[in-house]
């Protein structure tokens, strides 16, 4: 159940000038009067002098939300860019399998439920069991979910009471997806007046994924709060660009690279991804690489001191090597060379927590041959991690090289399986 803080967020939330929307004929009113009310709080900027005409306020849907918490520029890009960039080809991916989910999920319900129609306001007024393809809008918020199934009792409004249900294109949940259920849970909290107290999520492999919706409240409420500020904003500015872990899925990714360059923005720098790191260098007057470049110093090794300086990752450095296009050597690798060593690639599908395949390349002195174990279905996993052992114990004095964390993470994740 909702703690009295959250309910006490999402009820204060719920009724402010919701009342009105709900009893019209039209959810579609809820975003005429947000753009009624946008009008009014930007004393007259947005529409003509003479008072005619209003310009309508993008709604905030699940999609800005969700992508304001990945990166708030997008979110900006999507309310107001001049066009919606291109999508990412694993994007349309997901999207398409989200499709094809859906379309199971519906058919499933309407062959075993009496009770299903689709979404209309009307209907939910009626307390129709199931509710499909549900475009929830309300107070400027718009959010769509698969189907609408009522729940037990009545809400404090004394109309029927409903939980979302969104079909996701993946087999697990991420964050992103639970956060775009907690924004339908709020959107639809405004719209029924009682907020839900679950959602749940179908994921390709037809399992039902329940999530509870109170806890989120707080977090989802600091999104919706500079969102609301953007669209009641006669002229909102854009966020700076800061280039992040997400850019590479992002569809406005070409456009932000092009900015960057052009500024020589100090986030094209993998390590100063966060805001926090290039406020950090903009306090000291730093704005692009090239200025950064001029920071380096190397770091000296006390005459007395025996131990060698370790060298560090050093993004003035890294803006060095950039500003003038040389290689720079801190230190030479060291590596004793073995009689026989292993080289070891994992592959995996995160999205269903499984590994497929474990490559070897055993080098022998001159000599070098190749092993590939393999796990078709995730029942055969453990056959291949036994493979992958028994070649292992062959070599035991070999060392294993690997590049990056993913292989540990993988042998420690295997071995505990
Ligand atoms: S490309 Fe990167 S910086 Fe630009 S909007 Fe997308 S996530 Fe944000």
């Amino acid at each position: 159940m909702y703690s009295a803080v959250d309910r006490g967020v999402w009820c204060s939330e719920v009724h402010r000038g919701c009342q009105a929307q709900f009893h019209s004929h039209d959810s579609v009113v809820g975003v005429s009067c947000l753009a009624a009310m946008a009008a009014s709080n930007v004393e007259g900027s947005q529409h003509n002098r003479a008072g005619k005409e209003i310009i309508m306020q993008p709604p905030i849907t699940s999609e800005v939300v969700v992508a304001y918490a990945q990166c708030p520029r997008k979110a900006y890009l999507l309310l107001f860019g001049p066009e919606q960039g291109i999508p990412h080809e694993y994007i349309r991916i997901l999207e398409r399998q989200r499709q094809e989910n859906h379309e199971r999920y519906v058919n499933l319900l309407q062959h075993n439920h009496a009770d299903v129609h689709p979404y209309t306001v009307e209907n939910l007024r009626n307390g129709r069991s199931v509710l499909l393809n549900a475009r929830l809008q309300a107070e400027g918020y718009e959010a769509t979910c698969s189907a609408l199934r009522r729940v037990e009792g009545t809400s404090s409004g004394g109309t029927p009471w409903y939980e979302p249900t969104i079909c996701v294109g993946t087999y697990s949940i991420n964050t992103d997806q639970k956060r775009e259920l907690v924004f339908t849970g709020y959107v639809l909290a405004h719209v029924q007046h009682t907020p839900p107290v679950a959602g749940s999520m179908i994921g390709v492999d037809g399992r039902t994924h329940t999530i509870k919706l109170d806890k989120s409240a707080t977090d989802l409420l600091s999104l919706l709060a500079p969102l609301r500020a953007w669209t009641t904003t006669a002229a909102p500015e854009p966020p700076p660009i800061i280039l992040n872990k997400h850019c590479p899925l992002c569809p406005f990714q070409r456009l932000c690279h092009a900015q960057a360059e052009q500024e020589d923005n100090l986030s094209l720098l993998d390590s100063l991804s966060t805001a926090k790191m290039v406020k950090k260098y903009a306090r000291k007057g730093i704005f692009t690489v090239n200025q950064l470049s001029y920071l380096y110093r190397p770091r000296k090794q006390r005459k007395r001191s025996r131990k060698s300086v370790v060298p560090r990752h050093d993004v003035a450095l890294q803006a060095l090597v950039i500003r003038t296009g040389k290689i720079f050597i801190l230190r030479r690798p060291e590596l004793s060379r073995q009689p026989v060593e292993i080289f070891l690639d994992i592959e995996g599908i995160p999205d269903q927590h499984r590994y497929y395949l474990m490559g070897l390349f055993i080098c022998e002195g001159e000599r070098g041959t190749y092993h590939a174990v393999w796990a078709d279905t995730g029942a055969e996993e453990e056959q291949m991690w036994h493979q992958f052992l028994t070649l292992l114990q062959e070599y035991p004095d070999a060392p294993l090289y690997h590049y990056g964390s993913y292989e540990p993470k993988a042998i420690a994740t295997l071995g505990h399986r």
